[in-house]
């Protein structure tokens, strides 16, 4: 092991690498997706391949949709989720996750960042699905429902409360990013490339 946690604990050394990266759930778990938005049969490969390369280990944050409603789920826009609700229960995933990222970098670890998912009205960053006219009324039975979509310049609900959470944390900083969902919602490569640059500043 070398980096600086093998110097500080030599004396319990072990085969870890000492840096880790959290994920959306859906990164590692394409199940989680609405119907239609998987884009690989389990994993987002090219992301696994690239921390794996550079020993980093894992931590996937909990799917906020899923939790909340369930495999079995319409896809919706932002303004359906930012309800009161949801936001408390994105906030309690958030606490988690800061408090995990906390403790790890208490004890010596180097914690890489977030990746979130662009165009997800949940774990967008950058990004994320509003709809597409204000004016039109959301909500109904879904075999009425004609609604339409578009990729707001927005963070989604959870990570809204993500950087809620961190503003709360005197001198808590933590290094964001997304990989894009869909095409419309952002180059995966340029992302993909962020996230490598990050790696490799902590290697
Ligand atoms: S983007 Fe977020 S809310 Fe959507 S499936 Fe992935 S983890 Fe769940």
């Amino acid at each position: 092991m070398t980096g600086k946690l093998g110097q500080i604990k030599d004396n319990i050394r072990d085969a870890r690498s000492g840096r880790l990266i959290f994920i959306s759930h859906c990164l590692l778990n394409q199940n989680a997706c609405v119907r239609g938005l998987a884009s690989q049969p389990a994993v987002i490969r090219q992301l696994l391949d690239l921390l794996l390369e550079h020993q980093a280990g894992i931590f996937q944050m909990t799917c906020p949709e899923v939790s909340y409603l369930g495999s079995m789920r319409w896809g919706q826009v932002k303004k359906q989720y930012g309800n009161p609700m949801f936001r408390r229960h994105c906030r309690r995933i958030a606490r988690e996750v800061c408090d995990q990222v906390q403790t790890y970098r208490d004890n010596d670890h180097r914690v890489v960042g977030i990746v979130l998912r662009d165009g997800s009205p949940t774990c967008g960053l950058r990004c994320a699905a509003v709809e597409a006219d204000r004016d039109q009324v959301w909500g109904g039975m879904v075999w009425s429902a004609s609604p339409r979509q578009r990729f707001g310049n927005t963070p989604g609900v959870y990570s809204e409360e993500l950087q809620a959470e961190i503003l709360t944390r005197p001198g808590f900083t933590v290094p964001l990013f997304a990989l894009p969902e869909v095409a419309e919602a952002g180059s995966f490569e340029k992302s993909l490339e962020e996230i490598e640059q990050a790696l490799k500043e902590v290697d």
